[in-house]
């Protein structure tokens, strides 16, 4: 038996009236639990299993899954939920915690990670600036901080005026100098390039504050989505969701 803070990442439901729960926890790291019968109308837990949320669990070792004899909901974090952007967004980094994470590995620096981002998402920060401020401090946790002041290659300080390329497999910035592999063409502004640095080095009470040009803030999202995708090996499935919830926003800029 054990009883430990766990925030809901998915869930699926099984049979007639249980839910299949992913949860992180700080000490066992990722897990799955049941919990049985919660589906039934006279659950009175049932609607506090939803994703994001924290709890306290007791959990038991079960055959499949371990199963969840008591919860209480630390918070709801209700607010993140209101925007759809927001809960969009805390769905995006749930899937990149979940697929950072082998079950039952300690997991205590990213659960501490994923909490104060939905603290953010919940006091209303722009999303895609706590987006952004994750998948920086993500990348340090996965062990591959991205380099954004020094060439990649030849390890000279970026000089201003010179033109950089982003190149997430060689890990970050390579100079106009260095020919870096046949296809690193992508070419990243000094705007972009400064926000990145201002991702890495500031807290997020100082990121919330910054005003910064739409483009440099889409160019540093496209950057640093390119370096997570080549470090977890894949595209999470829900960026096109969140992706389709700014759509709107996009179009009525255009008309
Ligand atoms: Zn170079």
């Amino acid at each position: 038996m054990l009883v430990t803070d766990a925030i809901v990442l998915s869930h699926f439901d099984l049979g007639e009236a249980d839910r299949v729960l992913t949860l992180i926890t700080p000490e066992i790291g990722k897990l799955k639990a049941i919990a049985k019968g919660i589906r039934r109308p006279t659950s009175r837990v049932g609607g506090s299993l939803e994703p994001f949320a924290e709890l306290r669990v007791q959990l038991a070792r079960g055959r499949t899954f371990d199963v969840i004899t008591q919860v209480v909901v630390g918070h709801a974090w209700l607010k993140l939920r209101d925007s759809l952007e927001s809960a969009a967004t805390a769905w995006y980094l749930a899937e990149l915690a979940d697929r950072s994470l082998e079950e039952r590995h300690p997991a205590e620096p990213l659960y501490a990670l994923l909490h104060r981002a939905y603290e953010l998402l919940d006091a209303e920060m722009a999303p895609a600036r706590v987006a952004r401020w994750f998948e920086m401090r993500l990348a340090d946790e996965l062990g591959v901080r991205p380099e954004v002041d020094r060439c990649v290659e030849c390890d000279r300080v970026l000089e201003t005026g010179e033109s950089y390329r982003w190149v997430p497999p060689l890990g970050g910035v390579l100079c106009e100098r260095c020919p870096g592999p046949p296809a690193s063409r992508t070419a990243i502004s000094a705007d972009a390039l400064k926000l990145l640095k201002a991702y890495q080095r500031m807290d997020a009470e100082g990121l919330a504050e910054l005003r910064l040009p739409e483009e440099a803030e889409r160019a540093a999202e496209i950057a640093l989505r390119e370096f997570l995708r080549y470090a977890l090996e894949r595209d999470p499935r829900s960026l096109a969701f969140l992706d389709e919830v700014r759509a709107p926003r996009t179009v009525s800029i255009a008309t």
